[in-house]
């Protein structure tokens, strides 16, 4: 599943204080280096035909007013930094593009898709946590991008995450409920999915979501899998969950349109286009081929 697989990095967190170890790593001359802007960054396809994030060595790396985060060593010892920039630097070849989590997430290695969500998840963290929400001073960055402190109060804050639970709820007689959030494009169907309140299991979350957004009573509820999903601030937290009615009341806030699809109806409206499959790269996308056995089918 992308965005979730074991991707080799040690985060190496007990480095991000000691500003010696990382000025030699930066320096060194086999770390690797990439910018990340705007959730974006730059990948570029090898002479084989993979897609592979762009990295520089730190003496090539556009350093100027620029945010670094350590990010890790792999197992060879190599220390890997994005940094954060209001733009993206000019493409170092023609074909190197610009993409952001949702493309990148698909076509990048497990490890450079990790290292792109890490350093994503961190400077949308940053962006929106210049100032202290004890005092509202503004902060500053420490630990090699994962902490924000304040010069007036002493806080120090930490990047967070936002727990959010998302699910495949089957019927007795095994359908899949998909729905239909109003701001989506027509036709687009997926799980249901809401955050987890303050003071709130995750399973409980899940039948408070499902009774919220469709009116449909949960039973037992099972944990997949979770998967990073920095937009902006996310963890994802997969469940299958069986509904103990089938009967649907829409809440018409947030979900327009809630349906029971059979395995055969499914496959029906995906190959005619009337349905369209929710993200690649999303977890949700994996619950219900979890669900459906296989991968989705593709409009034919
Ligand atoms: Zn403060």
């Amino acid at each position: 599943m992308p965005l979730t697989a074991p991707h080799g990095i040690d985060r190496a967190a007990h480095h991000r204080l000691d500003e010696a170890w990382l000025a030699a790593a930066w320096s060194h001359p086999r770390t690797r280096v990439f910018v990340v802007s705007g959730g974006q960054v730059l990948i570029d396809e090898n002479e084989a035909g993979v897609t592979e994030l762009v990295t520089t060595p730190s003496f090539e790396a556009p350093l100027t007013e620029s945010h670094r985060y350590f990010l890790g060593t792999d197992e060879d010892g190599v220390s890997y930094f994005a940094l954060q920039k209001d733009s993206l630097p000019g493409p170092i070849d023609q074909s190197a593009r610009a993409a952001g989590l949702r493309e990148a997430g698909m076509l990048l290695s497990p490890r450079e898709a990790g290292l792109m969500v890490h350093a994503v998840a961190l400077e949308n963290w940053q962006r929106m946590h210049r100032f202290c929400s004890r005092c509202g001073e503004r902060t500053s960055i420490a630990a090699a991008g994962h902490i924000r402190r304040c010069p007036a109060c002493g806080a120090e804050h930490y990047p967070r995450t936002d727990p959010a639970v998302i699910m495949l709820v089957t019927d007795e007689e095994d359908r899949a409920l998909l729905g239909r959030q109003v701001h989506w494009p027509e036709g687009r169907f997926s799980t249901l999915a809401g955050f987890v309140e303050p003071g709130e299991t995750i399973e409980a979350a899940v039948r408070r979501e499902v009774h919220e957004e469709a009116g449909i009573p949960i039973g037992h509820v099972e944990y997949v899998a979770s998967q990073p999903w920095p937009f902006p601030s996310s963890l994802m937290l997969g469940f299958l969950a069986q509904a103990t009615s089938a009967e649907i009341t829409v809440d018409g806030e947030e979900i327009e349109e809630a349906r029971w699809f059979s395995r055969e109806e499914l496959r029906e409206a995906m190959e005619t286009g009337k349905v369209l499959p929710p993200y690649g790269v999303s977890i949700a996308a994996r619950l219900i081929e979890l669900w459906y056995g296989k991968p989705l089918p593709k409009p034919v």
